[in-house]
């Protein structure tokens, strides 16, 4: 007789490889047929909302790791929630407008782009946010993420272009909307201004020079020491072209400055930079005499010449004047930087800002007319040298603004802009106390977002561009008024509604406006409209009134926004400051941020350095669910590190939870979760520690969802099948579910635990590894009402009846004494006393409480070491012992096991042969054939 035929093993059409990459798309394929998304809509029907809004990615290009990402955590936070008991509502978005799109259709136009009328280029654009947005969306859906892919929101969409129109009009309003002239960030081969958030800092070389500007005011007065001479203000700059836009030299009050007679001139500059100056101006060693010390604050209102151009450069007090560099007395072109712009509003200078939209000086600049300004550089220094101006020039490295869509330098320069005003309303000091209203995750996010409103100038909202929503301003042609009423700012979002915002484009400002529209300062009937586009960063800053307020399932302030922590400089603050400047209110509860990924050492990624992982080969590779299996098990909190070793560990983590699954699925073959399950207060004493270990575990991976700690939930969660269940639990029951008679109750009470175990993991797993949790879900015992997806269910609760922390006190203590006798096994089979640690007969002699714990267990000892028997002894009768350095006392001898190895269990027993007819098993397997 084949004795194994007679043992219930494992048996289970789970394969054990998971071939992730293949079969993955056929699981996505059966989530589409049912409707996965509506179908856990449907479940969770009248349950408490929560919305996490979707932050639109750019519709350009394939996307990468970070989006990637972003995406995966944003769909592990709504499947979490769901399975919480929330109703969750995601309609993920794209944002469609903007430069780089536009940069593209450029590019592929070439020279057609200046003639092609703006309308055509516009549904170019259009046709290229779609395509890309097409591909996004598979990719999306690929990982796994559930949402309404089907109807997502679209910033061009015409419905949401009325709305941007609507938004801003409302803002334009209410007043805080002005046209103003000042200081942007401008890309001179975009043609276009800049957002803070379009700006890169980059090494860029530049000359560094100091400069003399002759005084014309008679400082004597002030400084009766200087009587006669002929004395210059020494200013410095890394920036000579801004030199011909020159208006003043800034003094710091408190500082003390110098007047130094050398060469038979006297040169002003701070006293503590005087060693500093005379090695710039290579004047070291030069014989010289400080002629005069005094505070900045004298130098209030006195005149300098300018070097070349006939104008007067104004001495004015400023506190952003440093002693880290430079002179202590600053260069002052108000047209060209924000600081300048500033402190010249106080003094009532000129906005001069003589550069047009091309980068090149305007026609009245007197030598450099005409030149593009990174070219005039050296221009200018020469002409500094050939008035001699010029005391000291080199070349300087530092981080300097860049465009970010073309690289290139850009320069600060003062336009007619349309600017949304931080004071005007007190959106400054409403949006600070709304940041106050929202929870931020983790909390230094609070402070970051908040020192950059605290610190923000007006939100320039204009953009020189096409693809975008229009501006939608008209000017009268009598007297360049312009128009803002309710009346023609709804005439012009119902026919966005209707045509988009194309019409702005292809119509007359007659044609966008009501009839008989006349001006009501001059009374003129002949009008022109605006030709910039809004910054992209309003679009999308509206998603919570085109979106959230519209449509029925979702709601504003919504629950969460989650992106990567470069949004508290984008979206976040867009949002905020839109949602605040129309509502009063911040947008959202909560605002949750991610760090970005980077290398195994920790590198920034980048298609150059050649450490570029594409997520799109990772999912062919590996299979999606490894993507998120490596979202879930890094701190997303931080900078996030991928590497073929990171995935390599991972592989082998997700193997283990694999077999796991695997090995229980295999020995639930037979099992009924109806008619087979015995209550937790009637199973086997270990299948109760078992159950109250998963408490625990329950306990902690709800916490860590709770808390967005996905690191963690994965930590428990591979942790309990690595230790808890596979060396351990799982192990020890190998005996009891082979051997035993199949329907017997000590077999069914290991099945009932196994069977909760698992069920409650796969719903625990079901967040993170979507396909897989699918996968064993499937193939669980069926019974009346489970659900057709897991997605559907609900995550365990801590069940009070499992827990009994006095037996897991008790198991605590035993499974450390396992530990103790494996380790004398080990030994013993080093020594080749035994084979296989069934061939074992352990003697145990151990301190008097533990003997008493030893003793209780008795039974189940044998069983739970893995060996054949168990003595517990209670003198020195074993000999070559192992001593326990964890148990003071305890002492382990290891022997060759007595009687015959039985062919049916492998426990070796004096009882083989006992039983009449089976000459070579024991009677317990006797017994229970
Ligand atoms: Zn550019
Ligand atoms: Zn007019
Ligand atoms: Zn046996």
């Amino acid at each position: 007789m084949d004795y194994k035929d007679t043992l219930n093993l494992p048996k289970t059409a789970f394969s054990m490889k998971a071939n992730l990459a293949r079969k993955e798309p056929d699981q996505l394929e059966k989530w589409d047929q049912i409707d996965i998304y509506q179908k856990i809509r449907e479940v969770a029907k009248g349950r408490e909302r929560y919305i996490l809004h979707d932050g639109p990615p750019y519709a350009n290009g394939d996307i990468h790791l970070g989006t990637a990402l972003n995406k995966i955590i944003k769909d592990i936070v709504i499947k979490a929630k769901s399975m919480t008991g929330f109703d969750c509502v995601y309609v993920p978005g794209w944002d469609c407008h903007g430069l780089p799109i536009e940069h593209q259709v450029d590019q592929e136009l070439g020279d057609k782009q200046y003639t092609m009328p703006q309308a055509e280029k516009r549904r170019l654009c259009r046709t290229y946010a779609n395509k890309y947005l097409d591909i996004q969306r598979e990719q999306f859906k690929r990982f796994g993420v559930f949402g309404e892919w089907a109807d997502p929101y679209v910033t061009m969409d015409y419905d949401y272009e009325a709305t941007t129109v609507e938004e801003f009009g409302k803002l334009l309003l209410s007043g805080d909307v002005y046209k103003g002239k000042k200081p942007v960030y401008w890309c001179a081969s975009c043609k276009t201004a800049l957002a803070e958030a379009e700006v890169e800092y980059a090494d860029h070389t530049t000359p560094s020079i100091y400069v003399k500007f002759p005084m014309v005011s008679d400082i004597s007065s002030v400084l009766p020491a200087l009587a006669g001479e002929k004395v210059s203000v020494v200013i410095w700059t890394t920036t000579p072209w801004t030199i011909p836009a020159n208006l003043a030299i800034a003094f710091h009050e408190d500082f003390d400055y110098v007047a130094v007679k050398i060469n038979g001139e006297v040169l002003i500059f701070a006293e503590e930079l005087l060693d500093y100056c005379l090695d710039a101006f290579g004047l070291r060693g030069t014989e010289y005499e400080i002629v005069a010390t005094f505070k900045g604050a004298i130098m209030e209102g006195l005149k300098c010449r300018h070097p070349f151009i006939d104008r007067e450069s104004v001495l004015i007090l400023a506190p952003f004047v440093t002693l880290d560099a430079g002179t202590g007395c600053v260069h002052i072109a108000p047209g060209h930087g924000q600081e300048d712009y500033e402190i010249g509003l106080e003094y009532g200078l000129d906005v001069y800002a003589p550069v047009d939209d091309d980068g090149n000086f305007t026609p009245d600049v007197d030598f450099f007319a005409g030149g593009f300004v990174f070219d005039m550089n050296g221009v200018v220094n020469d002409k500094l040298k050939e008035v001699g101006a010029l005391l000291g020039e080199m070349d300087m490295e530092h981080q300097y603004p860049h465009c970010w869509r073309c690289k290139n330098p850009i320069i600060f320069r003062s336009t007619e802009q349309w600017f949304i005003s931080m004071e005007k309303n007190g959106l400054r000091q409403k949006a600070l106390a709304a940041i106050d209203s929202v929870t931020w995750v983790p909390s230094w996010g609070r402070d970051r977002i908040y020192g950059m409103i605290e610190n923000r100038p007006d939100w320039c909202i204009s953009r020189q561009r096409s693809w975008g929503v229009p501006i939608t301003v008209f000017y009268c042609k009598g007297c360049g008024a312009y128009l803002a009423t309710k009346e023609i700012l709804d005439h012009v979002v119902a026919l966005v509604r209707e045509h988009g915002a194309d019409i702005w484009f292809e119509r007359d400002a007659q044609d966008l406006l009501p009839a008989g529209t006349v001006c009501p300062e001059c009374g003129g009937g002949e009008f022109t409209k605006e030709t910039n586009i809004l910054d992209v960063w309003f679009d999308s800053g509206v998603s919570h009134a085109a979106v959230l307020e519209k449509r029925d399932d979702l709601g504003s302030p919504c629950d969460m926004y989650l992106e990567g922590s470069d949004q508290h400089r984008g979206w976040f603050h867009s949002s905020l400051l839109e949602s605040v400047g129309t509502r009063g209110r911040a947008p959202y509860k909560n605002v949750l941020t991610h760090g970005f990924v980077v290398d195994g050492e920790g590198k920034k990624m980048s298609k150059s350095l050649g450490n570029f992982v594409d997520p799109q080969q990772m999912v062919d590779q590996y299979g999606a669910e490894i993507l998120r299996l490596w979202v879930a098990a890094e701190d997303y909190t931080l900078d996030i590190r991928i590497s073929e070793e990171i995935l390599k560990r991972l592989v082998e983590a997700y193997r283990r939870i694999r077999n796991t699954s695997r090995y229980i699925l295999g020995n639930l073959y037979d099992f009924d979760c109806e008619k087979d399950m015995v209550p937790v207060e009637e199973m086997e004493e270990m299948d109760r520690w078992i159950m109250h270990r998963l408490q625990e575990i329950i306990r902690r991976v709800r916490g860590a969802y709770e808390s967005y700690q996905f690191h963690s939930v994965f930590y428990a969660l591979h942790n309990f099948c690595s230790v808890d269940l596979s060396s351990l639990y799982l192990d020890v029951l190998k005996d009891r579910l082979y051997t035993s008679k199949a329907a017997s109750r000590e077999r069914r009470s290991a099945q009932s635990a196994m069977y909760l175990i698992l069920d409650a993991m796969v719903k625990l797993l079901s967040p993170i590894l979507v396909f897989t949790a699918e996968e064993i879900w499937a193939h669980m015992p069926a019974y009346s009402g489970k659900e057709e997806s897991v997605h559907m269910t609900q995550f365990p609760d801590v069940d009070p009846r499992c827990q009994d922390e006095a037996l897991g006190r008790k198991w605590e203590t035993l499974i450390a004494v396992r530990g103790e006798v494996s380790k004398a096994i080990e030994i013993a089979r080093k020594q080749k006393v035994v084979g296989h640690s069934l061939d074992s007969c352990v003697s145990i002699c151990a301190p008097e409480k533990l003997q008493a714990l030893l003793t209780e267990y008795r039974d189940m000892m044998s069983a739970f070491m893995i060996v054949s028997q168990v003595d517990l002894v209670s003198t020195d009768t074993i000999s070559d012992l192992y001593e326990s350095m964890e148990f003071e006392g305890l002492k382990i001898g290891v022997a060759k096991a007595r009687g015959t190895k039985c062919e049916r269990c492998w426990n070796y027993s004096e009882t083989v042969g006992e039983v009449a007819g089976h000459p070579t098993i024991c009677e317990r397997c006797a017994q229970n054939l």
